[in-house]
């Protein structure tokens, strides 16, 4: 069947084709159910997109780097076989100062630690003894990516299962390492910094990828967790902390899985946006098209976030309130922006350490401190746009000549804390005063830049909301913050893929363990799905 010839009724019906709906149609077309995805843009991918910016320019117009797309799904879907290919990125990062020195940090620890060992020598030795705690910590954490997250409602002998199962999870793990992992959990990265570290550069460098996406500033309580989530493993070798470029930009990873689905047996419909799920009898019975179209289906499963579901896609009456004020109270409010450029030159960064390769220079974040990061969330958190911006750089035509044509270079710019909701103005009259601020701040740091923009694309978090589907432009379908993660994702008592609507499951990053191209809620769910009709 091709992707044109849709049926009348399917044993699943996918809205939404993200990378956690494409995963999740794959797996269920691999254990034989008749699949259907529909997505209402006119490219799979949702936020993993690779979409032209300029003639010949190709960018990773939302999310950029890999990190945590689990190995397993990459093996499982065999993404490789399917054109997937990453590298890692090396630097990890690179913080470049106005004073001109810059701090990066390397794959090779032995490496990163030669290089702040120039900062600070105090600070080289504790950066290894807690690279080595957090390291040991996040282990802990990582095997419930994918696995559902602890039922605490189970009664009995489910309840019995249940604590074996965590337990087991956390043998072994000694009362100092509990204590250690609930500040990490619960306290802020800016006093877990102050209190170990000595040199704000050093301080700095550990602020630059901890806190994306997130509401709060360094100093707020819950931001420590970044630490932690980075740790986790990612990428085909699953190494910890993995960081990589993909080729082809972030699209050539849904392009992938969306080959998997169909070599699975799965559809797949693009421009086919989903208004309603149907529901009768508090079960879900398939879906309706923007065309009026009906699809029937046994189970629905939607990688639309849960705004979007349970208070657009739904009816209000298939729903119990106590559901609904629950989603409708989830945390969302996206705090930020992307910019992406088509440029004349590569960025001449004064602060880039000369001997580093083409491929070495291609990312670096521009944040000054730990307090400028305060005073920024502070702004954005009043409906100001901040007029020094936290900038994260990636020039991902440096290492994948492919993205750009000769004599141009692709750059993607992650716009750390800006408002969904202005105080004043509108986002349609601000939207280019943004991406003249980013101009300005990243020429402090490459003064040719300004002068060698030959296009760009704002996204502000109102156009991630428009052209993506995300709510309220958040990222992550929900803010990552403890309350809402884990059995508290995306509302208590349901963060086991199910919903109040029996046959409907969610499949997004609104579900646990949440945001990032992971591929893991997609994984979860589908396995939810099997398990349900297997009757386990
Ligand atoms: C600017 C930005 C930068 C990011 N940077 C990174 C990064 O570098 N690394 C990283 O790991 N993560 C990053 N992220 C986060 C990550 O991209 C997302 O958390 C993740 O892609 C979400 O995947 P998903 O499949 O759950 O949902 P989505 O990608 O949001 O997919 C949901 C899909 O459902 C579709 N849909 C919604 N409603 C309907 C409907 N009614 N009918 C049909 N289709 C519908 C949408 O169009 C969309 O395609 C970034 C995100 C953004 C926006």
């Amino acid at each position: 069947m091709t992707d044109d010839q849709v049926r009348a009724s399917y044993d699943a019906v996918v809205v939404g084709a993200g990378h956690n709906g494409l995963t999740a149609a794959a797996y269920l077309a691999r254990a034989g159910l008749s699949t259907l995805v529909l997505e209402r843009r006119p490219v799979v991918g949702g936020a993993c997109v690779t979409e032209e910016i300029a003639p010949g320019c190709r960018a990773s117009t939302t999310s950029y780097i890999a990190s945590m797309l689990r190995p397993e799904v990459i093996r499982d879907l065999d993404l490789r076989g399917h054109g997937l290919k990453m590298v890692p990125c090396d630097p990890a990062l690179l913080v470049p100062f106005l004073d001109g020195t810059a701090a990066p940090w390397w794959s090779d620890r032995d490496r990163t630690v030669r290089e702040l060992e120039k900062l600070s020598p105090a600070d080289a030795r504790t950066f290894v003894r807690v690279d080595d705690e957090l390291k040991k910590l996040a282990r802990y954490l990582q095997p419930f990516f994918l696995e559902p997250p602890p039922d605490v409602s189970a009664r009995g002998v489910p309840g019995l299962v249940e604590a074996l199962r965590v337990g087991r999870r956390f043998r072994g793990i000694t009362g100092r390492e509990i204590g250690r992992m609930v500040s990490f959990l619960t306290g802020s990265l800016g006093d877990f910094l102050d209190r170990n570290y000595e040199s704000e550069k050093v301080k700095t460098l550990f602020l630059a990828n901890n806190v994306y996406g997130k509401h709060g500033g360094p100093y707020a309580p819950g931001t420590a967790l970044g630490l932690l989530f980075h740790l986790l493993s990612g990428g085909e070798h699953e190494l910890q902390g993995f960081y990589g470029h993909v080729l082809g930009g972030m699209g050539s990873i849904t392009q992938a899985m969306a080959a998997a689905a169909r070599g699975f047996g799965a559809a797949i419909r693009t421009s086919a946006p989903v208004t309603r799920i149907l529901v009768s009898d508090g079960r879900a019975r398939g879906v309706v098209l923007e065309d009026g179209s009906e699809i029937r289906a046994r189970v629905v499963v939607s990688n639309a976030d849960p705004k979007r579901t349970f208070l657009g896609l739904v009816g209000e009456r298939d729903l119990p309130e106590e559901f609904r004020r629950a989603v409708s109270g989830i945390k969302m409010d996206g705090p930020c922006a992307k910019v992406n450029f088509a440029l004349s030159e590569e960025p001449n960064v004064t602060a880039m350490p000369t001997e580093l390769l083409k491929s070495e220079r291609a990312l670096f974040t521009l944040v000054p401190s730990l307090d400028f990061a305060e005073r920024s969330y502070d702004a954005a958190k009043q409906g100001l746009v901040p007029e020094e911006l936290w900038v994260d750089c990636v020039l991902a035509s440096a290492v994948d000549a492919t993205l750009a044509p000769p004599g141009r270079h692709v750059m993607t710019c992650f716009v750390q804390y800006v408002p969904y909701r202005l105080r004043a103005g509108s986002w349609e009259l601000e939207r280019e005063r943004l991406g003249d601020r980013v101009v300005a701040r990243i020429g402090e740091y490459a003064p040719n830049v300004p002068n060698a923009v030959v296009a760009r694309q704002v996204l502000t978090p109102l156009d991630l909301e428009r052209t993506y589907g995300l709510t309220e432009g958040n990222i992550f379908h929900g803010d990552l913050s403890l309350e809402q993660l884990f059995f508290m994702r995306p509302v208590p008592g349901f963060a086991h893929y199910r919903t109040p609507v029996e046959g409907l499951y969610l499949c997004g990053a609104g579900a646990h363990p949440g945001g990032g191209v992971t591929g893991a809620p997609g994984y979860n769910a589908a396995h939810r799905v099997l398990r349900d009709r297997r009757g386990v």
